[in-house]
Formats: structure tokens, C-alpha cells, sequence
């Protein structure tokens, strides 16, 4: 009997053209595992896995064995396990973004006005940690090469990066630059309240994870408190089942969700956030965690099917510059957008 799909799994290795600093330290390189598969017509279509180490809840050592099991059911039945996958999402996002590309026999996965080039999904301009002065000069490149949404990490020296904050206020004002900043967990829930107070005055469009996540209830009375919007990341990683990111949503009551397929569900995972998002009025959108040009691809078609044809919200897909042996792909950044050629 010949089996509906072969697969093949191939580990690579790529490298950061300057070490990324991040909330769980300094990457310099990344490992990402690639799933082929070919289906009895030999189509065949490629996703990328790609978990974070010390940050994604499937950051397991035996990651390769779990993949490999999964990837064997999905050669027999020609069905992705989505529930025996619910605690891998990275595992589920290349296994979905194969099956993706396999269907749709090329890298056009769906036939939306993104994906036929005719439209950009707009970015955010990411500046990375570094000293003030450091920070500063990035900042003014992104305004400069067009990114109206600039999102900063901030939690290190925040001495220096209030200061920042007012240099870009003095100059832009919140109708031009909308600012995000990114706290990645950086403040104790002691302190927190008060510094949110301090940032209000900036004209923040949100923060990201002002508390380490796991404390609901500290989170909670911050959304409540807060007038500067709080968005979720880090807290919604590990919440992979429905009635656990109900209970989530409804506990934390947050302003945004910022979503990351590898890390938070998959694609199936992502969607069923959005969905609750939405109905409980809450905003989202889709950032990616440092995959290739493959993963990134796969993110930004799910993204135009996430949120429509005509996106405003910017979105967090400004990654594929990073490595120096990164794969090609038909993407590219003009301005503040992303485009599919
Ligand atoms: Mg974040």
C-alpha cells in the first residue's frame, strides 16, 4: 500500500547578521526543522518548524522524536493531528504551512489581492535593544526609510528610554509615529502600575507584556487600571486549549493580543485566538518570531486571511532581513509594507 504523503524532515541552521537581543537572552543563531512533503502526484509543498529556545512552550529535548511521530500520521492518514498537536504549535504551524503549500500547488496559498502583489500588508518598524544612543539612531532610520508604526523594547534603562520616548514625541507627534513599546516582562507588578502612569504620557498606542507572564491576576487589575493599552504575548504562550484562552480572555480583560503562530497555536491556534478576541472586542495582530523567509511567507498569507483584503492595523512581519543565510522567498519591503511579488 502506498501512503497518501512521504515526508522529510531536514534540521537547518541560520545566522544572525548581528546578534538579536531578546527577552531570553542574545541569539546569534537559529535552528528551524523543515518538513517536505510529496503527495502520489509528487506535489509537494515545505513548512518550517520553528520553536524558540526557553520561550516556546514546545522547546522540549526530544522535539525531533515528537515531530517525526506526527509527521508519520500525517503520511497514513493525510490528516494533521490538530488536536494530538495542540501543545506543539511550532510543530503544528510547519505541518500546516506544508499541507498549505502542497494544496495549493505553488506559493501563492490563496488568491487575495496580497498574495497577487497588488497590495502591502503594513509593518511595524522594529527597533531592537541597545544603548540610547543606539536606539535613537535606529529609530530615526525607521521613520526616515517610512514606518509610521515604530515598536520599541523597552525594560532595560528606562531612565533612557522615557528619554527616548520624549526626543520621538518632541519631534512626532502621535498622528504621524504611532509607538509601541514592548516591556517583554520586565517590570515586577510592584512597580508596574507606576510606570505605566509614567508612559501615559507619550501617546502610546500600547505596551506589550509590562509583567512576566503567569500572574493573571496582577495582569488583570493593570488592564483595569491602565489608560495605555496592554497587549498580551508571552501570557498567551502554553494556553493552547479553548477553554483555557476563554478563561484567559475573560480573566485579563487585555486590550490587544499580539499572536505568533509558532509560538501561540499554530494556524489553527492563531484563528481560534482572533476569533475570541473579536468577540469580546479585543484587537490583535500577528508578529513572527524570528523564522526564515519560509515561516515568514507562511505568516504573512495567514495574516491577509486573518484580517481581509485591505489591512490598517500594522503588523509585525518586519523579520526577514535578519539572517545572512536566509532562504528566498517572494517577499520584499517597500516603505512600510510587505509585499508578495
Ligand atoms: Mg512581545
Amino acid at each position: 500500500m502506498t501512503l497518501p504523503l512521504q515526508a522529510r524532515i531536514e534540521e537547518r541552521t541560520f545566522h544572525f547578521k548581528q546578534p538579536a537581543g531578546t527577552s531570553r537572552g542574545v541569539y546569534r543563531t537559529r535552528k528551524s526543522w523543515f518538513i517536505t512533503l510529496t503527495d502520489k502526484e509528487g506535489r509537494q509543498g515545505t513548512g518550517e518548524c520553528a520553536p524558540l529556545p526557553n520561550l516556546s512552550c514546545d522547546d522540549v529535548p526530544d522535539y525531533a522524536e515528537i515531530l517525526f511521530r506526527h509527521c508519520h500520521t500525517l503520511t497514513r492518514t493525510g490528516e494533521i493531528p490538530f488536536d494530538e498537536l495542540r501543545p506543539y504549535p511550532s510543530m503544528l504551524f510547519g505541518l500546516e504551512t506544508a499541507m498549505l503549500h502542497l494544496k495549493s500547488g505553488g506559493l501563492q496559498f490563496y488568491n487575495t489581492p496580497w498574495s497577487r502583489g497588488e497590495e502591502g500588508i503594513p509593518i511595524n518598524g522594529l527597533v531592537w535593544m541597545g544603548t540610547k544612543e543606539e536606539m535613537q539612531e535606529r529609530l530615526i532610520e525607521k521613520i526616515e526609510a517610512g514606518f509610521s508604526c515604530i515598536k520599541l523594547k523597552i525594560g532595560v534603562d528606562l531612565h533612557g528610554e522615557l528619554e527616548l520616548l520624549e526626543y520621538v514625541r518632541c519631534r512626532f507627534g502621535h498622528d504621524e509615529v504611532q509607538l509601541r513599546v514592548d516591556a517583554n516582562g520586565a517590570f515586577s507588578t510592584g512597580e508596574a502600575g507606576e510606570i505605566l502612569r509614567l508612559l501615559q504620557s507619550y501617546d502610546l498606542h500600547s505596551i506589550e507584556q509590562p509583567i512576566r507572564a503567569g500572574q493573571w491576576k496582577d495582569m488583570a487589575r493593570l488592564c483595569r487600571i491602565s489608560s495605555l493599552p496592554i497587549a498580551l504575548d508571552e501570557e498567551l504562550i502554553g494556553i493552547n486549549e479553548l477553554q483555557e484562552k476563554e478563561r484567559l480572555l475573560d480573566e485579563i480583560k487585555p486590550s490587544y493580543l499580539v499572536l505568533k503562530p509558532s509560538l501561540h497555536g499554530g494556524m489553527q491556534g492563531t484563528r481560534e485566538w482572533v476569533e475570541l478576541a473579536r468577540q469580546r472586542g479585543i484587537g490583535s495582530w500577528v508578529t513572527s518570531a524570528l523564522e526564515s523567509n519560509v515561516g515568514l511567507h507562511a505568516i504573512a498569507h495567514l495574516t491577509t486571511r486573518l484580517y481581509g483584503d485591505h489591512i490598517e492595523m500594522a503588523q509585525g512581519l518586519g523579520t526577514g532581513l535578519l539572517y545572512t543565510d536566509n532562504i528566498d522567498m517572494p517577499l520584499c519591503i517597500k516603505g512600510q509594507k510587505l509585499w508578495h511579488l
